[in-house]
């Protein structure tokens, strides 16, 4: 079953109690993808997995690009980056150890998936009560995002998780059809996708909330340095969220 994003309707509010629990790839991408949804829930956690610094300094194409000499001065400087995002989003970072694909091999999808897991549990454990909704990015087009796409598919096929929200992963969405792509590959995966609208939680439309999102993604200067031209456009277009459910 392909529900078209464009023409449903949710049926459920995202509720204004709960924690949100934001898996982002790299740091940068859950505001990239969803700043005005952190805006609108002040204290989400932003979990980055691709966080971690190589342990011998490394010299990479895209680092220089982004103008840091090495990957150590580079996480350095991401970290300050990242921490100045979500500051201004109200959002506080949780940070995985697993080194971005430009630095090594990606994790499994079963090792990412139990981390992931766990990062989810001690959040919730943290506060004392199952309130905390996951919110992961559809997983598109880069590797290591394909990676965590596959990382939460696994644990909602296995019933380790029921349900949570995607959001499109920014800038990597552009790429032609990939977004129709991966939502068919999760309806044939037996998971139910319900796109939302705008009624689903209609403060991340707020001009407020909108603004934080255009200081949350200056803050990422190196990345925005290193990705050129093309950027802005694609980081200027909506925000897209579905459910999905385990059937
Ligand atoms: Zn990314």
């Amino acid at each position: 079953m392909y529900i078209d994003p464009d023409t449903l309707s949710p049926t459920r509010k995202l509720d204004a109690a709960r924690t949100l629990f934001v898996v982002s790839p790299h740091l940068d991408d859950a505001v990239f993808g969803c700043a005005a949804l952190l805006a609108a829930r002040p204290g989400a956690r932003v979990c980055t997995v691709f966080a971690g610094t190589p342990p011998n300094r490394q010299d990479t194409e895209w680092d220089r690009a982004a103008g840091f000499a090495d990957s150590t001065l580079a996480m350095r400087g991401r970290y300050r980056e990242d921490d100045r995002a979500l500051d201004v989003c109200s959002a506080k970072p949780v940070r995985l150890g697993f080194l971005d694909g430009q630095y090594g091999p990606l994790p499994e999808t079963p090792t990412l998936a139990d981390a992931l897991y766990d990062a989810l549990l001690a959040q919730k454990r943290s506060k004392h009560a199952d309130d905390t909704t996951l919110v992961v990015p559809l997983g598109v087009h880069h590797p290591d995002h394909v990676r965590v796409g596959e990382a939460w598919t696994t644990l909602l096929r296995a019933g380790r998780v029921a349900s949570c929200i995607v959001y499109e992963d920014a800038i990597h969405r552009a790429a032609r059809g990939v977004v129709e792509k991966r939502l068919a590959e999760l309806d044939k995966a037996g998971l139910r996708l319900t796109a939302l609208d705008a009624t689903w939680c209609p403060e991340r439309l707020s001009a407020r909330a909108l603004d934080i999102k255009r200081r949350g993604i200056v803050a990422y200067d190196s990345q925005l340095r290193a990705f050129g031209e093309r950027v802005p456009a694609d980081l200027a277009k909506p925000e897209r969220f579905w459910r999905v459910e385990r059937i």
